[in-house]
């Protein structure tokens, strides 16, 4: 039975008796195998992995030496020590064995003594060897567990060790890595500088202690790591610097956190809401400066740390208990209008939205007091608004039927009287009566009609067509143009479909009929269509006396009438302002140009196309 604790060692001789004389020797401190040639011993030495070989030269097949090589030549048995037993003494034999990377040699015939110090000893060396082997693997081993990766750099910079995690940092196998400058291969070049700079400091600074530093590298797949280093010389035992170790961490990913989180916060403090976080307790652990200033403190610390019932008064943390909290237990956020509380123990209107963290909440809160003020004014100012329209509602409703009632039975009873009539002078003054009261009246719907169209509300426009709307309204005109003897020119082809409301023809009778009651008898009034893109400009041209340049605008002022026409010509003024207006409800323009034909005016609106 195998003893585990004795030393196993390989006897080799083709010479049975030879074996049989060292197994005497050996067997009592060792567990001793044997074999009879070359080849039996190779078999044995890889499948047993014995502690020591005794192995004689001189065999049949292959001798002691080859045998000798092979065993130093794997990486398995390089290590288990050798000795060369031979009769042969000759300094050649023993440089030959040498050369086959023997260990020892012993001469036959062998010493008792002799041999089991030489096994002893050689079996020592082996055994210490062993040893540090079991701890280089063992260092090998933690160097390949640890997070961090480790690079053993020699002095010139390049790679004679490197750790598995350093590995799959930069993505590549050991062997394309190792041999390799870290510094032309690994750094990227804007950061070489700086690298050289660490190691070199690293190679000279064998004293004091070397700071973290950030330096990317570059892996396989052309991406930049962020690694955050530390590096320290290596010195052997006689204090001479052979290389540098560094030791490095991934740090891109908690660089990028840092990052954003930094970007956050940044914002987070640039912002005019105010911000604050507070635990699960409900103390603020994040205050922004806009937060403390909104409650009027002299800055975040004098809030964090504090409980948010701090920032509201009685009434309203009951508002929140009852009513806020289960409102946001279940949803998770809330928005809404609270009084806050400042330092000074005022109150102030605030919109507050809260939202559940992880492990607390996030509160977003704007000082709303000034826009409460400016609500409340636009309320009043909408109520006054209100009166007033309602007042120009009424005021309308007078005009229309209070006024204009009473108007119209003074002017029948006046047409009455004036046919019965057959004295001249009483004839005269009835028609004067008559004349004004027509004037009253077209005041009065003019002036209703002006108030109605400033509310344009509800106004509906659609698609139609301009030349059919100036023809139905130029037919109402027929009697006074027979009369005057004027010829209306219309001009137009077949179809001009534009935007309009109906309220529009108001605007063609008036400027029409202002044509035939300005201009002259027996003369041409022309209407006609330009095309201007995306509008239609009307035109109506006259050959009156024309309207001086100082007059063209204010004619379409309410009530602005021309002097020397007053007398002659019935009117409101008003006519000329309700047009503009219209015209502006349609989104286009009015005008007046002189006639370019010598005399008169051409009065123009334009209107968008459909
Ligand atoms: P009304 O005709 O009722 O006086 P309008 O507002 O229509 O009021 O016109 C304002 C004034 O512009 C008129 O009083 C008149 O003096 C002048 N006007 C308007 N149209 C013409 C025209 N075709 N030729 C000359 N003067 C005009």
């Amino acid at each position: 039975m195998k003893l585990p604790d004795k030393p196993r060692v390989l006897v080799v001789d083709d010479e049975p008796m030879n074996i049989e004389l060292l197994q005497a020797y050996l067997q009592l401190d060792y567990e001793v195998i044997s074999a009879h040639d070359g080849n039996e011993a190779l078999d044995i030495v890889f499948r047993e992995i014995p502690d020591i070989v005794l192995l004689d030269v001189m065999m049949p097949g292959i001798n002691g030496y080859q045998v000798c090589e092979q065993i130093k030549s794997y990486e398995k048995t390089q290590f288990i020590p050798v000795v060369l037993v031979t009769a042969l003494s000759e300094r050649e034999d023993r440089l030959r064995g040498i050369e086959a990377k023997a260990d020892d040699f012993l001469t036959k015939p062998v010493d008792r003594l002799e041999l089991k110090t030489r096994v002893r000893s050689l079996l020592r060396i082996k055994h210490l060897h062993d040893n540090l082997m079991k701890e280089r693997d063992q260092a090998q081993n933690y160097l390949d567990v640890a997070a961090v990766m480790m690079l053993v750099l020699d002095k010139s910079g390049n790679i004679v060790l490197i750790n598995k995690r350093g590995l799959e940092i930069l993505g590549y196998s050991e062997e394309e890595v190792l041999g390799n400058n870290l510094l032309e291969q690994f750094i990227p070049e804007s950061s070489r500088v700086d690298m050289d700079f660490h190691f070199l400091s690293s190679l000279t600074n064998t004293h004091g202690s070397m700071e973290y530093y950030e330096c990317p590298v570059v892996t396989k797949e052309k991406e930049q790591r962020i690694v955050s280093w530390y590096s320290k010389p290596l010195i052997d035992e006689n204090n001479n610097v052979k290389g540098v170790l560094f030791s490095g961490q991934d740090i891109t990913k908690r660089k990028k956190v840092e990052e954003k989180l930094e970007e956050h916060t940044r914002a987070m403090e640039a912002s005019i809401d105010g911000i604050a976080i507070m635990d699960g307790r409900g103390v603020y652990t994040y205050v922004n400066d806009a937060h403390s200033r909104i409650f009027g403190y002299n800055g975040p610390d004098e809030l964090i740390g504090k409980e948010w019932k701090v920032l509201y008064d009685d009434s309203e943390i009951e508002r929140f208990v009852n009513e806020i909290f289960p409102d946001f237990a279940l949803n998770r956020k809330w928005k809404g209008e609270m009084l806050g509380k400042k330092k000074d123990g005022s109150n102030f209107f605030q919109e507050l939205s809260l939202s559940a963290l992880d492990t607390g909440v996030i509160t977003v809160v704007r000082d709303i007091s000034e826009r409460k003020v400016v609500e409340s004014r636009l309320n009043q100012y909408a109520s006054k608004l209100k009166r007033s329209n309602e007042l120009k509602d009424l005021f309308t409703d007078i005009l229309r039927h209070d006024l204009l009632n009473p108007a119209g039975v003074v002017k029948g009873f006046t047409d009455m009287l004036l046919h019965e009539e057959t004295d001249e002078k009483r004839k005269y003054k009835l028609q004067l009566i008559d004349s004004n009261v027509s004037r009253l009246i077209d005041m009065i719907e003019s002036a209703a009609k002006f108030a109605r169209l400033e509310d344009i509300d509800g106004l509906e426009f659609k698609s139609m067509d301009l030349a059919s709307i100036i023809r139905n309204v130029a037919e109402e005109f027929d009697p006074q143009l027979k009369s005057r003897n004027i010829y209306l020119d219309i001009k137009l082809g077949s179809s001009y479909p534009a935007i309009l409301n109906p309220l529009i023809d108001g605007v063609f009778a008036n400027l029409i009929s202002n044509a035939i009651k300005y201009g002259p008898s027996d003369s041409t009034i022309t209407v006609d269509i330009e095309d201007l893109g995306h509008e239609w400009q009307i035109k109506v041209s006259d050959s009156g006396e024309g309207i001086p340049d100082k007059d063209k605008q204010i004619i379409f002022d309410r009530f602005k009438r021309l002097a020397d026409k007053k007398k002659a010509v019935k009117g409101s003024g008003l006519g000329l302002a309700i047009a503009k207006r219209i015209v502006e409800l349609h989104g286009g323009n009015i005008g007046v140009v002189d006639n370019p034909a010598g005399k008169g005016s051409v009065f123009w609106a334009t209107v968008k196309k459909a």
